[in-house]
């Protein structure tokens, strides 16, 4: 009473807490009686009014008792339809929408007004499905596997296996998928549930029935766990292995053919994008380890409400690792446009600044303790963090310790021992070499895509890091803009400005064979003489970092060019002259008769210091 002293006007909406009632707010109005003037428009105006006020407070779930129906003598089947037609047209323009579930209360006493709603939501549902467009949405090819989304029933698909979406008490009545497959499949599918489990599933765990009336030959009703927020890697990681049981399932089955709901998107509160992220890794971690599976074709179905929404993340994630089929081939010109017009994501593989969201979206909000960027420690036993450690082992070349000017004071070691892999997740950073990422795409995409180091003349072969590399981290670094990993040497004084500021060289100073730039090397041989100063080697544990670098159009130099500050020319190899900037290089790679190769950006952005490898030498 206090918020509203003078009352409200017919159709405002006054709002207060539950108080000792299950809801979070109560929502007052006042309406008028059929009879009079406007009352439609007012009983309008509540209803949308009602549902913006939720919007606007993030609010999911609404109960709403017949109003009108009683004592303001609104006809019955006018006041459902006319909600009904409401509700819809704010849903219809407010697709974002927080709100997921409205509910029509009405006394069951009340047998007409009952009626009345139930034929509405009836005739409302019927409309509802019939303007469900079913089309194809994407199409992709993973290993020998063919992969398609489409919007379309479940119930409907024409393949050898469905997979259901259950609880693990396997009461096939709960829930929308169940409870439509079986009213097609008919109740054999409950009661064989029932006969084989008869205690039920666990999470993670999958019922296999055959498939009663549906067209399929199998069901295989999967068991999920909820989405936890603080628990994304968990929650993903459950789904990318269901889809493995399943596909394993139906490899041992001899099934060509599988459909799959979007796992997790309705009821378990799964983001798209996360189940869409889970459901492909599923798939290509099955066809990787499967070659030679029987099944040749999996559909993801996507359905109900969200449909459309749910369907582009699936496509978007699609897309972003697609090697062939409909899509933009990877390596080619088109796939080059289309990354240049993707929005940026931080790699899929970071865990604080997750690829959950657009790097726009995280910068969106300050983080608590003021900085962009978080150092995280690595666990020896993630495959990331050996796929490292044998980076650095396998470009070890112990017969050049202590060979050449920079290598003064070493030789008294023959290998290094990884202590700590950390990663940098730097926001900004990330931000500002994507976006100079993406301008080597569209330059890729204008002109052509860039040579590798080998097919260039006078090269020594690939670079070692790229030929030494293993998939878990070669799968988001893209060739097509010579997008390679590089290992850099730096001193342990400089690391604090190196994670918030990135590898900086304008503060280097000191000119060296291709002026002045980052230096990156191939070899941990190599980026270990640059760790701790020539006059003073030490036995204290040391960092180097790996760095994520964008070589884009490759200049290769037999000879040193100590004054360069951009890299030269292509065609003529001068830093001044007529040619226009498709000629520009955008790295120099000294590769002539020196001990180890040098890599070199001459843009503070072009080099990410992704990973952080802390090590002694022995
Ligand atoms: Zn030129």
């Amino acid at each position: 009473m206090e918020k509203y002293p003078n009352g409200i006007q017919s159709g405002e909406v006054a709002i207060t807490g539950g108080g000792n009632l299950k809801c979070q707010n109560v929502f007052h109005t006042s309406l008028l009686k059929w009879s009079e003037r406007n009352s439609k428009q007012v009983h309008k105006s509540f209803i949308q009014k009602s549902l913006s006020e939720m919007d606007s407070r993030g609010l999911t779930s609404m109960a709403i008792p017949g109003l009108t129906t009683g004592y303001l003598r609104f006809p019955k089947r006018a006041a459902a339809k006319s909600k009904c037609i409401y509700i819809q047209e704010y849903l219809e323009n407010h697709t974002d929408t927080s709100i997921t579930d409205i509910r029509f209360v009405i006394h069951s006493s009340d047998q007409r007004t009952l009626n009345a709603f139930i034929a509405e939501v009836k005739r409302w549902r019927s409309f509802i499905n019939q303007f469900v467009q079913c089309r194809d949405v994407f199409t992709t090819q993973i290993g020998n596997t063919n992969v398609k989304v489409k919007i379309d029933k479940m119930q409907d698909q024409d393949v050898d296996v469905i997979v259901n979406s259950v609880n693990s008490q396997l009461k096939l009545d709960k829930g929308s998928l169940s409870h439509t497959l079986v009213s097609v499949g008919g109740n054999s599918l409950q009661t064989e549930c029932t006969n084989k489990y008869p205690n039920g599933v666990q999470v993670g765990q999958v019922a296999v029935t055959s498939g009663g009336n549906l067209k399929c030959k199998q069901v295989y009703h999967s068991c999920i766990g909820d989405f936890k927020n603080q628990d994304k890697f968990e929650s993903k990681k459950s789904i990318q292995e269901m889809v493995k049981t399943c596909l394993e399932t139906a490899h041992t089955n001899s099934m060509t053919s599988i459909a799959f709901p979007c796992l997790g998107t309705r009821y378990r509160h799964y983001p798209a994008k996360l189940s869409a992220e889970a459901m492909f890794d599923g798939i290509r971690d099955f066809t990787a380890n499967n070659v030679s599976s029987s099944v040749s074709s999996v559909i993801i179905v996507v359905y109900g409400s969200n449909c459309e929404k749910i369907a582009k993340a699936f496509e978007a994630e699609g897309n972003s690792n697609a090697s062939g089929g409909q899509s933009v081939v990877k390596g080619t010109k088109e796939f080059c446009s289309k990354m240049y017009q993707t929005e940026l994501y931080p790699p899929k593989s970071w865990t604080h600044y997750s690829s959950l969201k657009s790097v726009k979206q995280w910068k969106s909000s300050k983080p608590e303790d003021g900085k962009y960027f978080k150092l995280i420690e690595i666990q020896s036993t993630d495959n990331v963090y050996q796929a490292i450690e044998s980076l650095v082992q396998d470009t070890w070349e112990s017969g050049k310790v202590g060979h050449g000017r920079d290598a003064a004071g070493l030789g008294g070691h023959t290998k290094l021992v990884v202590k700590k892999i950390e990663r940098l997740e730097n926001i900004d950073l990330w931000e500002s070499y994507g976006h100079l990422r993406s301008q080597l795409f569209h330059k890729a995409s204008d002109i052509d895509i860039f040579d590798p180091l080998e097919n260039l003349p006078n090269s020594k072969g690939p670079i070692k890091t790229s030929e030494n590399i293993q998939s878990v981290l070669e799968n988001e670094i893209y060739p097509e803009v010579n997008e390679v990993y590089l290992f850099h040497g730096t001193k342990v004084d400089n690391f604090n400005a190196v994670m918030s500021k990135g590898l900086d060289f304008r503060m280097a100073g000191d000119k060296a064979m291709f002026g002045t730039g980052t230096y990156m090397a191939e070899s941990s041989t190599k980026a270990d003489q640059y760790t701790d100063p020539r006059n003073n080697r030490s036995t204290d544990e040391k960092k180097m970092i790996l760095a994520r670098v964008c070589l884009g159009k490759i200049c290769l130099l037999q000879k040193a060019m100590s004054n360069l500050k951009k890299p030269p020319c292509s065609s003529c190899q001068q830093v001044a002259c007529e040619h226009g900037s498709g000629h520009a290089c955008d790295s120099v790679v000294g590769d002539g008769g020196w001990i180890f190769r040098e890599f070199i950006v001459y843009n503070q952005f072009q080099a990410y210091p992704e990973y952080v490898i802390t090590y002694i030498r022995q």
